[in-house]
Order: structure tokens, then sequence, then C-alpha cells
């Protein structure tokens, strides 16, 4: 604040050394500071280096009278407000003066002037002078606060503060952003921001996005928080959470950055993520082995229930075998008769070696042990090979089988002893669930792969059960009262896969089901 020991500069321009001497004579042995000023240029020469509450402005003056002194005065932005008295001796002169001076305080006083006036108006200008001082000190104390508060906080803020300007220059630089960056602010100030903290491959896209920031005012990073990577001065990438807002100063614009070192944040979240994934893994585990368990203990159930069947009707037939032969009755006992119980217990006893078979192979198939022989096949022979094994059963249960031998040959790499599981499969399926009505089957060379189908008009099966009746213990749901492992399909499909061909299924409901396997010929 300016002190009271301090004297109020006033400025008395007159070329009559006898009119100066006038005006230190009421003025003087008071607050103010007398500057004389024997000219207009000696005024305005004055004036551009100091500052003063009035200038007492004499109009008759050589050269360069007390008007252009004043046009001069008002027309530097420095001096443009300081009030101005002129001393005047012609009311002419007042007319004058009333226009042209828009800017600052004017007043005016004739010659000879009263002491008395002449006091009270510049006791009037000093005290505005005086305020405007006063002003401008608590404003420029307000600001140097500020600043001083906004550096202090800065400085002690816990994120790096960068600052930036609209050249890319570092303009500041607090302790945080030393700790972070390992640079001191001695040897980053001046600087490109992009070749201190930006990893190279992120530079052109920073410069270009300051670029589109300066021509459009658009910044789509800016006051937002954003995860990046920053260079420290050992060359290392710290991922880091950055803030960047502009802030216009003094018409430039400029950028703060708040940025934070998120290593440690990430490692967490990605041991996070990680125990996260190992639990979800141990979960899933866990699923798999409670499926495995429910699957293993229905398939026990199933297997007892298939292999009872078979053994109870063996039983039977050896009871009833037992009680002929106990009844001597020769006409009973005969040999047909016993041969008749023999066959039918051998026929239980082939589906019981057949189930146990079956879970082998899905043993083998599960170890990935199901090992085949291959050689140059013949499927055609294969295939009539089962067909006349299967003769004797279709007699049996009256079932017509419709198969046109094919003249041309049907070579594959094949293992014949799995190829015969396969067909056979497919058949006992088609009379399983064929009702009991007439089979096609067909083999045929397509465009070198050996196309095999065999076709039924039984029970179908649902589009949905296509894939499911593929799968180990896969069944369709509707035919559980039709006894079976489902083991048999899933074999199937995986035995022709090892032949690199395929086996799929067309069916509708109640019409019938076509199994149709390929394997490429040779
Ligand atoms: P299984 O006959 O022992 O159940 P499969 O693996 O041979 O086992 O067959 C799986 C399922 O596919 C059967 O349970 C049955 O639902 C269905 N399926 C197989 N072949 C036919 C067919 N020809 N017609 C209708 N459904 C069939």
């Amino acid at each position: 604040m300016p002190t009271t020991s301090e004297l109020t500069p006033i400025l008395i321009v007159d070329d009559r050394p006898e009119n100066l001497l006038a005006l230190e004579a009421v003025l003087g042995h008071t607050k103010y500071k007398l500057i004389r000023a024997n000219s207009g240029f000696e005024a305005i020469e004055y004036l551009e280096m100091n500052d003063c509450a009035v200038v007492l402005l004499d109009v008759q003056m050589p050269v360069m009278d007390g008007f252009e002194t004043a046009l001069r005065i008002r027309m530097d932005r420095k001096t443009r407000n300081i009030p101005i008295i002129f001393l005047t001796a012609s009311l002419e002169d007042v007319n004058k003066m009333t226009k042209g001076y828009e800017a600052g305080a004017i007043d005016f006083l004739y010659k000879p002037f009263d002491p008395e006036i002449l006091r009270t108006k510049i006791y009037f200008f000093v005290e505005l002078y005086k305020a405007r001082l006063e002003n401008k000190y608590q404003a420029d104390l307000l600001r140097i606060q500020d600043e001083q508060n906004v550096n202090s906080l800065l400085e002690n803020a816990l994120d790096a503060v960068i600052g930036m300007n609209a050249a890319g220059n570092i303009i500041y630089w607090n302790t945080q952003a030393t700790n972070l960056f390992g640079w001191s602010k001695e040897e980053v100030l001046g600087k490109l921001l992009s070749e201190v903290i930006i990893p190279e491959r992120f530079r052109q896209l920073h410069q270009k996005g300051l670029q589109h920031f300066l021509e459009t005012n658009e910044g789509p990073i800016l006051l937002k928080r954003i995860e990046v990577f920053a260079l420290d001065k050992k060359g290392n990438e710290i991922p880091v959470e950055l803030t960047v807002s502009p802030v216009m100063r003094d018409k430039n614009i400029t950028f703060t950055a708040f940025v934070r070192n998120i290593s440690d944040r990430k490692k967490m979240e990605e041991a996070m993520i990680e125990s996260k994934e190992a639990r979800l893994k141990v979960e899933k585990l866990a699923e798999n082995l409670k499926d495995a368990i429910k699957a293993r203990d229905e398939f026990i159930g199933i297997c007892s229930h298939e292999l009872r069947t078979p053994i109870t009707s063996m039983k039977l037939q050896f009871q009833m075998a037992a009680k002929m032969a106990t009844q001597d009755k020769e006409s009973v006992f005969t040999k047909e008769n016993a041969l008749k119980r023999i066959n039918l217990a051998n026929t239980q006893l082939d589906r019981m070696i057949r189930l146990i078979n079956d879970m082998l192979d899905v043993t083998k198939i599960t170890s990935g042990k199901l090992e085949m022989n291959f050689q140059k096949l013949n499927l055609k022979t294969v295939l009539e090979d089962v067909l006349e094994r299967f003769d004797e059963i279709f007699k049996e249960n009256k079932i017509v089988l419709n198969y046109k031998p094919l003249s041309e040959d049907t070579f594959v790499s094949g293992d014949k002893y799995r190829l015969e599981q396969v067909i056979s499969n497919l058949i006992t399926n088609a009379m399983k669930y064929g009702s009991n009505n007439p089979i096609d089957v067909s083999i045929a060379n397509k465009e070198g792969n050996i196309e095999l189908v065999v076709e039924d008009r039984g029970i179908g099966i649902t589009e949905e059960d296509y894939e499911k009746v593929f799968v180990k213990y896969g069944r369709a749901c509707s035919l559980l009262n039709i006894s079976g492992l489902g083991l048999g399909l899933y074999i199937t499909k995986d035995i022709v896969e090892a032949h690199k061909g395929r086996i799929f299924v067309k069916s509708k409901i109640g019409l019938g089901s076509t199994f149709t396997v390929t394997i490429p010929g040779i």
C-alpha cells in the first residue's frame, strides 16, 4: 500500500518560471511533490517514465501549447487517464477545451486563479489518485496471493503437475513431476513436452491433437481422466492417469496436466483379474468334476440296467433248459429245444459283449487310444459282409432290406474292423428305432467321396437332437423307453472322423431318419 510519507506527485507545466513559482507558492509545504516542466515536451518526457496525480497545464505556451500537450498525453495508453487542469486566461480556451477530450478527467482554472479553488481542485484529484492506487494495490495483492496460493497448491499436489504452452513447451513442472519422471524442473523447462515424457509412438498423435485444438477449440481428451503411458528419464514407460485442462492466461492458451502414476493400481487390477480368472477356472473345474461324477453315476445306473436285461434273459433260458432236463421227458428235452435255449442265451451274450466293447471303446477314445489299422479297402465289400451277417436277424424280425449292389468299386483307406463297427451300429439303430419298417442302404462314389447311406422309416429325431445323438451318452429324450447307452453314434462319429470323414443325420419325427457317412475315396 502506498505510504502516507510518500508525497503525491503533481506535474506543473508552464513556460514561465514566475508562473511555476506562483503555483509552488500555493501548493508548496503540502503533501505534494511538485514536478516542474518548462514545456509540453518536458511534461511528456516526464510522463513517459513516471506517474502523477494530476497535470497542471498552462494553455499558452510556445511551440507546443497546452492543447497539443494534452492531446499527446491522451494519445498514450499509459497516460490517457491522468487528469489535466488547464490554466487559461480566456473563455474561448475553455470552449475549445470541452471539445475533443473524451478520455480522462479535465478541468480548468482562470488566471489569475484563486489559491483556495486551486487547492480544492488539486485535493480532489489527489484523493482520486490515492484511491486508484489503493484499488490497484489491493487488486495486485489479491492476484499475487492467488498466484501464490495456486503455486503452493500445485507445488504440494500429490499428483505431478505439468504446464505446457501452445507451442508445446513445458512452462511448469512441480516436485511430484520430478519424483515421477526423474527430470528436474531446470532440465525440462522450455523443452517440448512431447520429447520429454511422451513415448515416441504417441508423439505424432499428441502434436496433431494440440494442433487440432488450437485450430478448432475441440479437444476430446481435455478435462477427462484418461489412462496412457508416459516416459521417465530412464526411458521406462509408466502407466499414468492424466487430466489435461486448457487455461486462458492473458489471452494466451496454456495447458495444465495432472499426472498420476497408476503402476501399482494396474498391478493390483491385473492381480485381481488373474485371481478372478484362477477362481473361475477352479469353479469351472469343480463344475466339470460335478458333471463328470453325475454322468458317471448315471452311466453306472444305465449300465447296470442294460447288463441286467440280457443276464436276466440268459438266466431264464438256462432255468428253462434245466427244468426241461429234470423233467426227464424225452419229448420236452429235445435237441431242438435245447438248441433254441442256447441260441437265445447266445444272443443275450452277444448283446452283453457289444455293451462291454462299447464301454471299452469309449474309455479308449477318452484316453486317445482308439487305434486304427489303415489299409486299402473296398467299402462296398465291407458293407456287403456286414449286411450278410445281419441277414438272419432281418429275416427273424421280418424286416425288409433294400440294397442295390453297386458295380463300381469304392476304395478307401480304412480300418476294416472299425468300419464294420460303423455300418453295424447304423443298421442296428435303423432296426432298433425303425419300427420294423423297411431299411434302405446304399453306397455311391460322389466326386471322389464314398457315400454310405442308411435310411429307416421309424420314429425319427427332432432337429434339436441332431447334434446331441453324436455326443457321449447322448440320447434323444423321447426314446428313454428303448434301451441303450447312448454310445454307439459317439463311437461311430469318432471312427468316421479318424478316417477324415463326416457323419450327419436328416430326420423327420414319425417318418424316419437318414444317416449319411462320407469317407474320402482313394
Ligand atoms: P443308443 O442307441 O444306445 O441310445 P446311439 O449312440 O446309437 O445310442 O444313439 C444315440 C441316440 O440317437 C439314440 O438313443 C436315439 O435316441 C437316437 N437314434 C439313433 N439312431 C436312430 C434312428 N435310426 N432313428 C431314431 N433315433 C435314432
